[in-house]
């Protein structure tokens, strides 16, 4: 068998209709919007905004994508990993926020809120009750690799809690995510970083930043996805 000793190949160019589909989860809802950043924007704004740029990202490198929650009204949590069943990864787009000890009051704009400078950047996770555990993490650290070599730095905010599953690309194990673990496919969950942080927040709120990321997540996914990643894998499920 030669092929098992080839130098991996490149992706061979898509027919249309066969790219593989990519879920791309918007997290929270418009009812439980998640964290409040430092300037009072919540985190399903954020999230939203960085999902629909990885999607546009997927479908511009040959993929199909579907966003997943884009309206911020999806009914549940296993509602999620259910819409995704078609696809063949599912990613989940949230923003880190801090334990309430360590938030220091102040004003911004007239309006009393919150920050902690104390940690920034991104972080993924992973989770073992996943029907392909192996799958998932292969593709978080590809993509946690792709932002690193762009030059996104990642935090370890999350090791104080979370054990490392690939700590080169701050990659935790958290096993009893629903959305990770109901899902029928490899998944990840992706924090793009601290609200919370005044200075960080600011970068996550630009567009040009924003953009970027998406790009490198994108093509970490398509790494993972395509040969060389799952396909390689000899994935038949
Ligand atoms: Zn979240």
């Amino acid at each position: 068998m030669g092929l098992l000793l080839a130098p991996i190949a490149l992706p061979a160019p898509l027919a249309a209709g066969e790219a593989p589909l990519i879920a791309v989860d918007v997290g929270h809802t418009l009812a439980a919007p998640g964290a409040i950043s430092a300037r009072g924007r919540t985190e399903f704004e954020f999230n939203r905004d960085l999902a629909g740029r990885v999607v546009a990202a997927l479908e511009r490198l040959g993929l199909r994508a579907e966003l997943i929650n884009a309206d911020g009204l999806i009914e549940s949590l296993q509602a999620r990993p259910e819409q995704a069943a078609g696809a063949v990864f599912l990613i989940s787009i949230h923003h880190d926020s801090v334990g309430e000890q360590h938030l220091t009051p102040w004003e911004w704009q007239g309006i009393p809120l919150d920050f902690s400078d104390l940690w920034a950047g991104h972080s993924l996770f992973v989770s073992r009750r996943n029907p392909d555990p192996a799958g998932s993490l292969m593709c978080a650290s590809a993509i946690g690799a792709r932002l690193q070599r762009a030059g996104f730095v990642p935090t370890d905010k999350n090791a104080r809690r979370r054990e490392y599953a690939d700590a080169q690309h701050a990659t935790h194990y958290y096993d009893n995510l629903v959305v990770l673990y109901r899902a029928q496919q490899p998944a990840v969950l992706f924090e793009a970083g601290v609200l919370k942080h005044r200075d960080e927040e600011l970068l996550l709120r630009d567009a040009e930043r924003q953009q970027r990321m998406a790009e490198e997540i994108a093509t970490g996914v398509a790494a993972c996805v395509t040969a060389g990643g799952l396909a390689a894998a000899g994935r038949t499920d």
